[in-house]
């Protein structure tokens, strides 16, 4: 029986608007001199205006890169092999940024303006040696036609909103006089003051304490309700997806192997892996003493790929002469959709 995690709400409305982006067999290798490595091979995935998608998967499973892959930041020997990443504008018009020439204006345009990306270290954002105030001000005027006084005074606001006392004074303080979750604040402030249409986040909150990690998150949470604004929240926690996540994908070695609502994920995981997560983690009430199931083995070394189901090695279901032979894909099962041998033979046999 997989253990209940306090949810916010018991059922999810699906989406009534088109995706802000939708992701089609997007493939991202790695060409090292040892071999290829094959961090994202395959994904198909969806993010709405209004909605938070959490990516969920242990470290390693390509969670980042796919996400880097859609603002094209994957750092070399990286690059997208194959898919298409379609991205909706304001105006209805589409362009896949998997095909954009990286460094183009198209992809400058949209990065930063309208898609921004938080990371879980905010020194990746934010400059050490320039002033917070200076680095958002840049930004808003980059993508905004406004004066350098509005820009300011925008910079100013941004700080309040996302929670940093005296922010006109902030506004002149350098990163390193900003405590660890200042700088947090500090760099939302600087991805949002934009007002983008999607925000990636990448484990935005997992080096800080619990409670910064609570206001955060509501101030995410708030802002994308405040913007209509898509959320894609990378994450290994599955009590911040409890909290925060509309939808959810499964990711194994760089693959989706589940994806679906949340309140289907979680209260009828179908997924071996996805059912061994939840497994994982800890319960109030649950007997002192007992220990927590681990999934079984490692993840594979990323150039010792297994043949068919990538996780066949740690999977307890899996079935000689099927699972080690073909690859699944995802099909639908109950309201949401699963890569696994066992819903394909079961719905062959029933
Ligand atoms: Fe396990 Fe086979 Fe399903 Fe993979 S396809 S998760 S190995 S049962």
């Amino acid at each position: 029986m997989t253990p209940r995690i306090p949810m916010r709400i018991d059922k999810i409305e699906k989406p009534d608007d088109q995706p802000l982006v939708e992701i089609r067999n997007l493939r991202t290798h790695f060409f090292t001199d040892d071999g290829v490595v094959k961090a994202v091979e395959g994904v198909d995935l969806d993010v709405y205006p209004n909605r938070t998608l959490c990516i969920l998967g242990e470290s390693g499973c390509g969670k980042s890169i796919m996400a880097r892959s859609i603002l094209r930041i994957v750092d070399n020997p990286g690059r997208i092999v194959d898919g298409a990443i379609t991205y909706r504008a304001s105006d209805g018009r589409t362009v896949d940024l998997a095909k954009a020439r990286p460094g183009s204006r198209a992809l400058r345009d949209i990065r930063g303006q309208d898609i921004a990306m938080i990371f879980q270290e905010p020194m990746s954002s934010l400059g050490p040696i320039t002033k917070i105030g200076k680095q958002i001000t840049e930004t808003l005027l980059l993508h905004r036609k406004i004066t350098k006084a509005e820009a300011k005074e925008t910079a100013v606001e941004m700080l309040n909103k996302v929670g940093i006392p005296k922010p006109a004074e902030r506004f002149e303080a350098y990163p390193f006089e900003l405590s660890g979750g200042m700088r947090q604040r500090a760099m939302i402030a600087m991805a949002l003051s934009c007002e983008p249409r999607l925000l990636i986040a990448d484990e935005p909150t997992t080096a800080l304490d619990v409670t910064t990690q609570a206001q955060i998150l509501d101030l995410i949470a708030e802002l994308k309700d405040e913007l209509a604004m898509g959320v894609m929240l990378i994450t290994h926690d599955l009590g911040v997806v409890a909290e925060v996540a509309e939808d959810v994908a499964v990711m194994y070695m760089g693959r989706v192997v589940e994806k679906g609502d949340v309140y289907s994920i979680f209260e009828n995981p179908q997924h071996p892996y996805t059912q061994a997560l939840l497994e994982s983690v800890p319960r109030i009430g649950s007997q002192r003493r007992r220990r927590l199931p681990a999934i079984r083995g490692m993840v594979p070394h990323p150039l010792a790929r297994p043949s068919g189901c990538p996780f066949r090695t740690r999977c307890d279901h899996a079935m000689a002469g099927v699972c080690d032979v073909n690859v699944p894909e995802l099909i639908d099962v109950d309201g949401a959709q699963v890569a696994c041998f066992l819903h394909q033979s079961e719905r062959a046999h029933g």
